[in-house]
């Protein structure tokens, strides 16, 4: 580990609950992994994996409050589900707080809630690691996508996309708009 991904590291353990700093390094190294797989460079896959909830350091009400102060444009819908809210805040957190200035590194943070249509490799590891990290509790299908992933990851985003609005629909939970296009743009039958 470098020496940045280090005192990062020290940070947020600082930063985070425990349940969510044993997640966020469930996260890392299941990051790592995937970027083995796929060849994808290791160091930005821990640095995402790390910081992708940093976001969480706080309650979802001060996480809004501190992105009208620090002007981070918050959606409708971010605002009516603020779970939503500490991706956005923690790339911008990433950033100005942690010293990251890597573009595929802070976008990966910002969309590992709702993926996106089109994401790149390193917004896919994030994204998917988020979902089957090995702390994660047993859901319906993850056991499909854990085993998936290192043959076909694109696969692996449309399950976890399709469980997530699956999951919040069964709840009675709205459903952000991207997370719908992530799942229909990863359907393979679109
Ligand atoms: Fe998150
Ligand atoms: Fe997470």
């Amino acid at each position: 580990m470098n020496e940045q991904l280090a005192e990062i590291k020290k940070e947020i353990s600082k930063k985070l609950k425990k349940d969510r700093y044993e997640h966020t390094i469930g996260v890392m190294y299941t990051a790592s992994s995937l970027a083995m797989c796929y060849g994808a460079d290791l160091q930005k896959a821990l640095t995402a994996g790390l910081l992708h909830d940093c976001g969480k350091y706080c309650s979802a009400k001060d996480q809004i409050k501190y992105c009208e102060k620090h002007q981070i444009e918050l959606t409708e819908s971010e605002l009516s589900m603020p779970a939503l809210v500490h991706a956005k805040l923690g790339a911008y957190l990433a950033e100005h707080e942690y010293e990251i200035s890597d573009p595929e590194i802070l976008s990966a943070i910002t969309y590992h809630t709702t993926g996106r249509p089109g994401m790149t490799l390193l917004e896919k590891i994030i994204y998917i690691a988020d979902y089957i990290e090995p702390n994660r509790k047993e859901i319906p299908g993850l056991s499909e996508i854990r085993s998936i992933v290192f043959q076909n990851i694109d696969r692996a985003v449309y399950l976890s996309a399709k469980g997530t609005v699956r999951y919040l629909e069964n709840g009675g939970k709205s459903v952000d708009p991207m997370t719908v296009s992530t799942c229909e743009y990863y359907n393979p039958e679109r």
